[in-house]
């Protein structure tokens, strides 16, 4: 445990199934405050995601090319694991609602006490985007609902494909 950890590295780690608008502004904000930026991209144990770990990993990078400091890694197993191994001493997350805001409290203080070196600083979600959820867009997707306004138009457009796609072979 004892490698040396930067507080100007941080890590933003989240399943991104896919990513959207609300996770990017906080990809851009974090990009100002930390010299690097690496977006984690884990796999959720409890369920199956809708994009593959290489696919959510290839749209991050996609989007998230405009900013220079900013990597994009896929990753399994503990998350101060991962942040640990890439020297990064910050963790960074998103609080959207008072429901983020209980989950994400309960989180940091495991994290704390699995690896006291990693702190975890949040940013509050823009107005715009409080209500967005990878969950949602995946369920408009599927009711073939206009995703535009909340998605970057790579991710819209691949993730309408996988949509249809699946509405089709359930019918
Ligand atoms: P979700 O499936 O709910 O979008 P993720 O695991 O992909 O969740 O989220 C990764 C991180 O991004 C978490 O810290 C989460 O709180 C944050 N986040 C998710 N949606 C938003 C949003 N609309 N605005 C700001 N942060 C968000």
């Amino acid at each position: 445990m004892p490698k040396e950890l930067s507080p100007r590295i941080a890590i933003y780690p989240g399943v991104f199934d896919p990513v959207h608008r609300g996770h990017l502004d906080i990809i851009q904000r974090g990009s100002r405050i930390f010299d690097r930026l690496i977006v984690g991209v884990s796999v959720n144990p409890d369920k199956q995601s809708f994009f593959s770990l290489e696919e959510r990993v290839g749209l991050l990078q996609l989007v998230c090319k405009p900013f220079p400091n900013v990597e994009v890694k896929g990753f399994t197993g503990l998350t101060v694991h991962f942040v640990r191994d890439l020297g990064a001493g910050i963790m960074l997350r998103g609080l959207r609602t008072l429901s983020d805001m209980e989950y994400e409290f309960t989180m940091s203080l495991m994290n704390l006490n699995l690896d006291p070196g990693i702190e975890t600083v949040f940013l509050m979600a823009k107005e715009e985007f409080s209500h967005l959820s990878s969950s949602l867009v995946r369920q408009i997707a599927i009711l073939e609902g206009d995703l535009s306004k909340f998605l970057s138009p790579e991710v819209n457009e691949v993730l309408g494909k996988r949509a249809r796609q699946r509405n089709k072979t359930s019918t």
